[in-house]
């Protein structure tokens, strides 16, 4: 199949001539869903043009990295380039177009500008969102070969995100201390009050990383004792209260051998347990409590194998063509 995979467009930060890459240079869960699942459909044999993401790395014969993010641009390409699907990551930065399928992914926490088609990332998202039992539910794909385990672990939890209230920073930190553990703070941060507010109330516990990419993420990643994703129900970025509706980091986390502790906010409860385990909301850690969530962590062999029987990414993108197959052949929900 000719598949449009359609990236959120979005202008890098510290470059503003520059776009956020597939997968990005630092801080972006829907790139790299993008970039796992573009893996998986060219091991599959299918031919990829992806869209809204200029300067991505374009190494492999079945993939296009089409010069166009602006949502015009990326119409007009769209109208002449005879592709069977369009695969919209956007939430419709770019509609249906005529001659093709067109299969969205959404991954906000708001109701999907077009909900015929339309992919959620959880159970608890597409009930979040307000979509019909009928949707279909795919989880986030991931490459293991991608991630490394073969770092020894070392003796700190990380935090890998943005800094903010919804994603549980000030949590982790809380939890950290009480479990007497030092805790690595991952990502960009954006309210300058809300990280100070950590420091002053955790900092003895707390290292600030700050945003990190590539060799460095991945390090990170396998290296840690656990990752923590304390995201709590507080207002989101797009408005409401926050439903975690991937979360990107868990899977990342356990391709590379690293167990989870998280909340039960959004997905977090059909995903996590597996790989790691779950704790209650806020900053209230009893230290013995926290001590023995650490220690009764599965370990990282049987985290991997995890990741892999339920994410792998070839796995997730054969569920995807199933999709685009059947909406070609005239399937629709919404
Ligand atoms: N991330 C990163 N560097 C950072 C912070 C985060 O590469 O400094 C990545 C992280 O690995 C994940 C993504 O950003 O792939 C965040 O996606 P997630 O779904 O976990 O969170 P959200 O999109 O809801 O903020």
């Amino acid at each position: 199949m000719r598949i449009a995979m359609v990236n959120v467009p979005l202008r890098l930060p510290a470059d503003e001539s520059k776009w956020i890459t597939v997968p990005p240079q630092g801080y972006g869960g829907i790139q790299w869903v993008v970039a796992h699942l573009v893996s998986g459909l060219l091991e599959l044999g299918h031919e990829v043009f992806l869209l809204g993401a200029p300067g991505s790395p374009d190494g492999h014969p079945g993939l296009t990295v089409v010069p166009a993010a602006e949502p015009a641009d990326m119409r007009s390409w769209l109208r002449t380039a005879r592709v069977d699907i369009v695969h919209d990551h956007s939430d419709g930065k770019v509609g249906p177009v005529a001659g093709a399928g067109f299969v969205s992914t959404h991954h906000l926490t708001t109701r999907p500008v077009h909900r015929t088609g339309c992919v959620y990332l959880s159970q608890a998202h597409r009930a979040h969102c307000g979509a019909g039992g009928q949707a279909p539910v795919i989880p986030i794909p991931v490459d293991l070969a991608r991630y490394r385990t073969e770092v020894p672990k070392e003796d700190f939890l990380l935090f890998l995100g943005r800094i903010s209230p919804h994603k549980g920073a000030l949590e982790a930190a809380a939890f950290a201390q009480a479990a007497g553990a030092r805790l690595l703070l991952a990502g960009p941060s954006w309210e300058p009050d809300y990280l100070a507010r950590i420091m002053a109330d955790h900092g003895d516990a707390v290292e600030l990383v700050g945003e990190v990419g590539g060799a460095e993420r991945s390090r990170l990643l396998a290296a840690a004792r656990a990752l923590l994703v304390l995201s709590q129900p507080t207002a989101g970025p797009w408005g409401g209260i926050w439903s975690e509706p991937g979360a990107t980091v868990v899977s990342e986390a356990a391709a590379s051998g690293t167990p989870v502790v998280a909340t039960a906010n959004g997905c977090l409860p059909e995903i996590a347990p597996p790989v790691g385990a779950l704790v209650g909301y806020g900053t209230g850690f009893d230290p013995r409590k926290a001590k023995a969530c650490l220690e009764g962590l599965p370990s990282p062999a049987r985290v991997r194998a995890e990741a892999g029987a339920r994410w792998d990414h070839v796995r997730i993108a054969e569920r995807y063509v199933r999709i685009y197959r059947e909406v070609l052949a005239g399937a629709s929900w919404a």
